[in-house]
C-alpha cells in the first residue's frame, strides 16, 4: 500500500522546494522527516565578516590561518596573500600591485558583503626589508615602527576607498602571537 505522505511531490508541494532539497534523499528514506529538517536558525548561516590579507611568507601561513580560526572566522573570510602584506598594498616598491589588491577588497565587499579587512604584517619580514630597506627592521623598536607606518598607510587607503569599513591592523611574532597596530575599526 502507497503511503502518500512519503511521496516527494507532496512533500515538495508541503514544505518547498530548498527545503526539500536542504533534507536530501537519506533523510526521506529514514521517515523521520520532523527531526531531519532545519529549524529557522539552521537556515542562516553567519555573514562573510572580512577580508584577510596576509603575507606570503610560508612560516607564517598556518599561524594566520591559525589566529582567524580563533577569532570564530572559520569559512567567514576572504583571503589575498602579497609579499609584506599591507607593504605590498601600500609601498612604491610594489605600485603595481596596489590596484589588484585595492580591486579585490571591493570585489570581496560587493560578492560576499563583508564590511571588513585585515591586515596581518608580520615580524623578521623580508618582504619589507626589500621595500624598506634592511634598516627598517634592525632592531624590535624599529621594526615596529616601521610597521606602524606601514599599517597606518593601509588603514587611510583603505577608508578612502571605503568609508565607515572596520580596519583591523595587526604584527604577528614568530610565535604566533598579534600586536595590535592602530584602533581596532
Ligand atoms: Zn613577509
Amino acid at each position: 500500500m502507497k503511503d502518500s505522505s512519503c511521496n516527494t511531490e507532496n512533500l515538495e508541494r508541503k514544505f518547498g522546494r530548498r527545503r526539500m532539497l536542504a533534507v536530501g534523499a537519506g533523510a526521506l528514506g529514514l521517515g523521520t522527516l520532523a527531526t531531519a529538517l532545519p529549524g529557522p536558525a539552521a537556515a542562516e548561516p553567519p555573514p562573510f565578516e572580512a577580508l584577510l590579507l596576509m603575507c606570503i611568507d610560508p612560516r607564517f601561513v598556518n599561524p594566520t590561518n591559525e589566529y582567524m580560526l580563533q577569532r570564530g572566522l572559520l569559512n567567514r573570510y576572504s583571503q589575498f596573500a602579497l609579499a609584506g602584506a599591507a607593504a605590498g598594498a601600500v609601498s612604491q616598491h610594489w605600485a603595481a600591485w596596489h590596484e589588484t589588491f585595492w580591486d579585490n577588497l571591493a570585489a570581496s565587499i560587493e560578492l560576499h558583503s563583508i564590511d571588513g579587512v585585515i591586515a596581518v604584517n608580520h615580524r623578521d619580514c623580508g618582504a619589507v626589508q626589500i621595500a624598506y630597506g634592511p634598516d627598517a627592521i634592525a632592531t624590535p623598536e624599529i621594526e615596529t615602527q616601521t610597521h606602524e607606518r606601514i599599517l597606518g598607510t593601509f588603514r587611510q587607503e583603505a577608508l578612502r576607498r571605503h568609508p565607515g569599513i572596520n580596519v583591523e591592523t595587526y604584527l604577528m611574532a614568530l610565535d604566533g602571537s598579534v600586536l595590535q597596530i592602530g584602533p581596532s575599526t
